[in-house]
């Protein structure tokens, strides 16, 4: 039976027929690897999500991790399915070969990596999370701090966290109080609360790395004064060998409405209930330069916003293709043109109104699972790319596309699953079905790693206006690249590439029309719309370069990917109109509702 986690059939041809990943592997950075590594990993990927991951999904959501006081207290598959991945070597699948990494291009790891979102979203965290704090520091730590740290990262041996959020700092981390003061050794001392740490505390590792956000006193204030600290739970001796446990405690874990599996926690650093080297504290290791923390922090946020957009595609996916299942064999009602009660009763699936939610998911999962992989082939693009033109434009195109990346599949993923508790009727709502957890654990997506109003503040406030236009402009002149071919093509692909290229230019326009009075505050009153407006039309694109990649046959795959395309652009892709007409008429409606009116 075909996988109900995710479409193979779909991923080699994303990765193989349209995004020519083998053509990486002429590059020296993948030169070891060819078509049957990438198969194998990927086979590799779907058999541990299958049998390690899959299983204990529902039994991690009924049975949370608890905290008695001491202790967090969890089911025993967690641990038992990360170690098979650890010692899989997916941990460093995309890590260099010295560091004990596979070497692997970024958008294959993510595609194995969508292989366990969709299987267990919850104990996929800690792998991400881990992935996301060892390439920070690979990218700023010094040479210590990654022997210390990353290697055991890598072989499972240690996790990592990251510590932005405070109670009074989510959104605004300029407002983060987190202190960090000098020592004379060299080292600092932290004192402060951390809300919201995903894998805050747990006994999954040997070691918690935790990437903390802090204050050091006489520091520019606002954003400028934040610096960046490696606080691990347990010291490590020079040799390696795990010491003094650390001034970092658990205060309590949160009850979260879905993603129960995963740890999430409050924090205290430096509350003395350790004494490191004799003294309250939490001790802490600079990273890089005092003051330039978030900037390192937003150096990964482009990778974690990604993997947390290919997370709510895989939830997406998932339940799509459980609903798919369900509707071929949920036998309920008789055909609009043939009511005869002593006919046997069809397959849901058998109703148009079926298909419509099912085609409506159909189109959002797999356009999300696309944009996904082509923002991870643009971050292996922007490190390895031989000509430096060509790695700096996949790093401006990436830079615009990732508020998309991270909101789209959040936002319309979750309306797929959804739209799969819908077809399942009274059955999805209830516990015994799996997709009713799939939207509880989705909805976590459009929150964490920046909210939906924060990216759409970024796109239109930043993005789209940064260096003069360039971001927006990149993005214009590839989607034109695309129109180009398609109508070259002729055929429904032209007609298709027509309907793109007026989305476009009403993009371009209607940017214009936002910033045209110069005041940010008229031009960002409603970037939450012109985000998913924009977003729409990043989608379309997206289906229009799959329309591309088609060979010419007739199959139900290569059918149903039209048919998919057809619906985005009929049914999806309209409904920017309205939307843009509202973004050009500079609308107040919300923003001249005053407080006292609600
Ligand atoms: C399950 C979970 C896991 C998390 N994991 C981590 C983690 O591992 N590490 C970590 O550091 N943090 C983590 N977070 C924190 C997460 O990043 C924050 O919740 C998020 O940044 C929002 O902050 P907040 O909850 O304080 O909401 P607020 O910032 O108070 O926002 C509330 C609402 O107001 C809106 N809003 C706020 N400011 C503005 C503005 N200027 N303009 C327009 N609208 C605005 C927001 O969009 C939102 O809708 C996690 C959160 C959750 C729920």
């Amino acid at each position: 039976m075909d996988s109900l986690l995710l479409s193979r059939r779909d991923l080699d041809f994303l990765l193989y027929d349209w995004l020519d990943v083998t053509a990486l592997t002429r590059r020296p950075r993948y030169a070891d690897h060819d078509r049957s590594t990438f198969d194998a990993v990927l086979e590799l990927s779907e058999t541990i999500a299958t049998r390690h991951f899959a299983p204990h999904n529902k039994r991690n959501d009924a049975e949370e991790p608890r905290f008695d006081g001491e202790r967090v207290r969890m089911i025993p598959e967690v641990g038992e399915a990360l170690r098979v991945y650890a010692d899989a070597g997916l941990v460093g699948a995309a890590m260099d070969h010295e560091l004990g990494g596979q070497q692997l291009p970024v958008v294959v790891a993510n595609a194995c990596r969508a292989w366990f979102q969709a299987a267990n979203i919850a104990t996929a965290a800690y792998p991400l999370l881990t992935v996301g704090n060892a390439n920070l520091l690979l990218a700023h730590g010094s040479p210590e701090q990654i022997d210390t740290y990353v290697r055991p990262m890598v072989e499972g041996r240690f996790f990592g966290t990251m510590c932005l959020s405070e109670p009074q700092a989510g959104s605004s981390l300029a407002d983060l109080t987190t202190k960090a003061l000098p020592q004379d050794d060299g080292t600092h001392r932290l004192t402060g609360t951390k809300m919201w740490i995903s894998g805050g505390d747990h006994e999954l590792s040997e070691n918690i790395v935790h990437l903390v956000l802090a204050r050091i006193p006489g520091g520019p204030a606002g954003v400028k004064g934040i610096s960046l600290f490696i606080v691990p739970k347990f010291l490590v001796s020079p040799d390696g060998t795990l010491g003094e446990r650390n001034d970092v405690v658990l205060a309590g874990l949160n009850h979260k409405m879905g993603y129960r599996g995963t740890t999430n926690t409050l924090l205290n650093f430096g509350e003395g209930r350790y004494t490191p080297g004799g003294a309250p504290g939490a001790v802490g290791y600079l990273v890089g330069e005092p003051h330039h923390g978030l900037a390192y922090m937003f150096h990964m946020m482009n990778e974690a916003r990604i993997g947390v957009g290919q997370g709510a595609t895989a939830l997406g996916y998932t339940g799509y293709l459980h609903a798919l299942d369900y509707a071929r064999t949920r036998p309920q009602g008789r055909p609009l043109t043939g009511r005869d009660p002593s006919a046997p009763q069809v397959p849901i699936i058998e109703h148009p109104d079926v298909r419509r939610m099912l085609l409506a998911q159909k189109s959002y999962v797999e356009g999300a699972l696309a944009l996904g992989l082509y923002c991870s082939r643009l971050l292996d693009e922007e490190t390895t790319a031989p000509e430096r033109a060509d790695r700096d434009r996949a790093h401006l195109l990436l830079d615009v596309l990732t508020p998309i990346a991270k909101s789209w599949p959040s936002q319309w993923c979750l309306a797929a699953n959804d739209l799969a508790i819908q077809v399942h009727g009274g059955y999805g709502y209830t516990r015994e079905y799996d997709v009713e957890q799939y939207y509880r654990d989705n909805r976590l997506n459009a929150i964490h790693e920046g909210t939906h109003g924060i990216h759409g503040l970024d796109l239109l406030g930043r993005k789209v206006v940064m260096d003069g236009g360039a971001g927006l402009r990149l993005l214009l002149d590839t989607l034109a690249s695309t129109v180009a071919r398609a109508t070259a093509v002729g055929g429904e692909a032209a007609e298709l590439a027509a309907r793109l290229a007026q989305a476009a230019d009403r993009t371009g326009r209607t940017t214009a029309r936002l910033w045209s009075t110069g005041d940010p505050a008229t031009a960002l009153t409603n970037s939450s719309t012109y985000l998913e407006a924009v977003g729409h039309v990043v989608l379309a694109w997206i289906w229009l370069e799959q329309y591309l990649a088609l060979p010419d046959r007739t199959d139900a795959f290569h059918e149903g990917k039209r048919q998919a395309a057809r619906y985005f652009f009929r049914v999806e892709l309209p409904c920017t109109g309205p939307q843009f007409d509202l973004l050009d008429s500079l609308d107040r409606t919300a923003a001249d509702c005053r407080p006292e009116w609600f």
